[in-house]
Formats: structure tokens, C-alpha cells, sequence
């Protein structure tokens, strides 16, 4: 199953310079989406997690499914003023200004063993602040876990020492 040639280059979205790495015809393939999500949670596996945090919006498309094969709590992480109840929020730069994830503040229990799940892993600015949330919430990061890697921005490399993993690299 090559899934790597169903990921879809979309050029200049969302703004001009930027290779947009398009998820959505491996979401629309069954066998594709499967091997994906069987891949990222022998990962999850292999971290004894205990819970899936996934970060918006993709990574509650690639989380959920993760959680729900280990039988494990899903967690999402949302930008600010999407969840109901009371919150811990990190901020974290973006390359013009600064953006935001919450977390529930009673959503891990203290001292779970929490695997993060994006479906892209860029500069590792998202995740980093991710990791520091879980962190904030009581839970120790025992990977990060995305199905993509765009490895020349390092981002594996800025989220050291936490373990990072990727199904597929450009
Ligand atoms: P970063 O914080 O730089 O690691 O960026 C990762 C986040 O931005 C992920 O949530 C991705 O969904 C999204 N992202 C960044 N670059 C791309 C790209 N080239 N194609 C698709 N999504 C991207």
C-alpha cells in the first residue's frame, strides 16, 4: 500500500511559498486510511500510552481513530474558546504572531502516560506547544506521533528529548 503517492500536493495554499500536503484523498481510500491509523497505533502501542491527545482539526481525524483501536481516552486539543469547560491554554509563535491550544484542565489524569497525534509535522512549533500543555496538565508526553514529516523544517529535532515518530518524510 503506497500511501505516500495518494498525499496531494496543493501549491500555494494557504498562501503563496507554502507546498500544502493534502490528507484528504487518504481519507477517502479505506485501505490507505487504515494502514495509516494501524501504523500510528503500533506507535501508540509501542509508547504504552494511556491516552491520545489529538491536535486540530486533522489530528482528531487521525486521534480518534488511534484511541478508539487502543481503547484509550481521546483527547482533543482546540484552539482557544472552542471547549466548554475550564481550560489550561499554551501560546506558541507562528511565523506572523501568535497562536493557541487548550485543554480541558481535568482532561488527563496526573501522571498518564500521553501520546500526541498531528497529521503533519512541520517546525514542531504546534507540537512543542502541545507537549508543554500536556505537560501543564499533569501528563508526561510519551510521543509525538504524526503521519507526515516535512523533515528539512527539523522539527524532531526542536522537539528533543520526546520521542517523535512519523509514517512518511519529505
Ligand atoms: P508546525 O507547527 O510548523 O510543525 O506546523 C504543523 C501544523 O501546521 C500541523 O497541524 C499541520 O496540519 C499544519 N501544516 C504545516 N505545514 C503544512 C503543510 N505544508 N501542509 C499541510 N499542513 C501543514
Amino acid at each position: 500500500m503506497d500511501v505516500k503517492a495518494l498525499i496531494r500536493d496543493v501549491p500555494d495554499f494557504p498562501k503563496p511559498g507554502i507546498l500544502f500536503k493534502d490528507i484528504t484523498p487518504v481519507l477517502a481510500h479505506p485501505e490507505a486510511f487504515s494502514a495509516v491509523i494501524d501504523g500510528l497505533t503500533g506507535l501508540a502501542r509501542v509508547h504504552g500510552a494511556d491516552c491520545v491527545v489529538g491536535i486540530e482539526s486533522r489530528g482528531f481525524i487521525l486521534g480518534a481513530p488511534v484511541a478508539r483501536a487502543l481503547g484509550a481516552p481521546f483527547i482533543p486539543a482546540r484552539k482557544p474558546g472552542k471547549l466548554p469547560a475550564a481550560t489550561r491554554r499554551v501560546e506558541y509563535a507562528l511565523e506572523y504572531g501568535t497562536d493557541a491550544l487548550e485543554l480541558h484542565a481535568d482532561a488527563i489524569r496526573p501522571g498518564a502516560r500521553v501520546v500526541i497525534v498531528d497529521d503533519l509535522l512541520a517546525t514542531g512549533g504546534t507540537a512543542e506547544a502541545a507537549c508543554r500543555l500536556v505537560t501543564a496538565c499533569g501528563g508526561q508526553v510519551a510521543a509525538v506521533l504524526a503521519f507526515i514529516e516535512l523533515a528539512f523544517l527539523g522539527g524532531a529535532t526542536r522537539l528533543a528529548p520526546h520521542a517523535v515518530h512519523c509514517l512518511v518524510r519529505f
